[in-house]
């Protein structure tokens, strides 16, 4: 079973050709149920058949079954090695902890894949931005080791271990490899945690040696990166980082292309595969059916090349950038005024008629 995150091919294994695939999809909360049908709507337009087996986790689910996250939607997602998400979200700075974070680790779902690509017609301050950010994903502060010490103080503790560090590190070049990528760059603040971010930074470095020649590989300080993305996002290709700067720095890339209304993204195990986009639940907007289901739409194209469907893949892709770059019916986000379903009714009924034999 491979687990090479392939943008062309991302499956752990799984699919069957021919038959309905299986996928567990959860709605979320907030925004999410909206773009969640919107999303369903516009894959079962794609020419595949799906079986969905919806599962409800988070808040409502915690009053009713005593936990955010129950075992029957982890046996769902283990079962059919696949599923899409809408947002979750999570009580801050008390509460129960980030149903996202606890399926992730639960899973080992070590690879939070995110692209981030310029959409033609969308105008934004940059173009041409093609960035691949790849954070880890199991470890680092979100390992969720918290505790106070009296009343006015408080320590995280930061963890990052070798083997997740090379994990991550493979997963990225591998997928520089398959995707015809060119260099990888190890995003840190060794010279400031030098043992943490340190091992980071040395276990890049050591991977990065079975792959000279093939990929370049250099390393950023993480504020630095910051500034460089903003100023010169071109020179950058594959991006990897603990899961912290991972998560900081995806949502400034997001900002380059458009916004986190346009930003998908893949979480990747051995043994299953998650497909969420990168923004949260943006409470304010839920059940306006106004927030922008791209994201998710987009993560829902990267679902398709994993599990084989890569000439679907690109028909959705097209209908979406189709619809952004004709700008008639699209979200406030992106100056318009269209609604979540407008949006997902103008995509469906691209791929309808061009399914349909003239
Ligand atoms: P957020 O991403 O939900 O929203 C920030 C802002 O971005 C919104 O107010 C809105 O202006 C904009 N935005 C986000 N998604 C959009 C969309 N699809 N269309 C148009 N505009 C969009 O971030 P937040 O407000 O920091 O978090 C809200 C909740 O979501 C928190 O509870 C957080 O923990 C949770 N969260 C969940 C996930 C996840 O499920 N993976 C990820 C991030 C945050």
């Amino acid at each position: 079973m491979s687990t090479i995150p392939l943008e062309s091919r991302l499956r752990p294994g799984g699919y069957n050709p021919g038959m309905a695939q299986a996928v567990t999809l959860i709605p979320g909360d907030g925004i999410g149920p909206e773009l969640a049908e919107a999303t369903r709507r516009v894959l079962d337009a794609s020419g595949v058949k799906f079986d969905w087996h919806v599962e409800e986790a988070g808040d409502a689910v915690l009053a009713r079954e005593g936990t955010p996250l129950p075992q029957r939607v982890l046996d769902s997602i283990l079962k059919n090695k696949v599923a899409i998400k809408g947002p979750i979200t999570t009580p801050v700075g008390e509460g129960f902890r980030s149903v996202n974070v606890s399926l992730r680790q639960t899973l080992g779902l070590y690879a939070n894949l995110r692209p981030v690509r310029s959409i033609p017609g969308l105008k934004t301050r940059y173009e041409n931005v093609d960035l691949v950010i790849v954070r880890e994903n199991t470890e680092d502060l979100y390992a969720g080791i918290e505790h106070k010490v009296g009343p006015d103080a408080a320590e995280s503790i930061k963890i990052i271990t070798r083997a997740a560090s090379e994990r991550i590190a493979r997963f990225a070049f591998d997928y520089a490899v398959a995707n015809g990528r060119r260099k990888v760059t190890a995003v840190h603040k060794a010279n400031i945690m030098k043992l943490s971010d340190g091992l980071f930074l040395e276990s890049c470095r050591t991977v990065a040696a079975d792959y000279e020649g093939r990929i370049e590989f250099e390393d950023r300080i993480v504020d630095n990166m910051c500034m460089q993305l903003v100023q010169k996002p071109e020179l950058y290709d594959v991006l990897v980082l603990p899961n912290l700067y991972g998560d900081i720095v995806s949502d400034l890339a997001a900002g380059l292309v458009g916004g986190l209304g346009v930003a998908p993204g893949a979480n990747i195990g051995t043994e299953a595969a998650v497909f969420e986009a990168v923004h949260g639940s943006a409470p304010k907007y839920a059940g306006q059916n106004k927030a922008n289901p791209t994201a998710l739409m987009l993560s829902g194209v990267l679902l398709l090349r994993h599990i084989g469907e890569q000439a679907a893949a690109e028909r959705v892709e097209a209908e979406i950038r189709a619809v952004i770059a004709e700008g008639r019916t699209v979200t406030y986000d992106l100056g318009g005024t269209a609604g979540t379903s407008d949006f997902a009714d103008a995509i469906v009924s691209r791929l309808e008629q061009a399914a349909t034999p003239a």
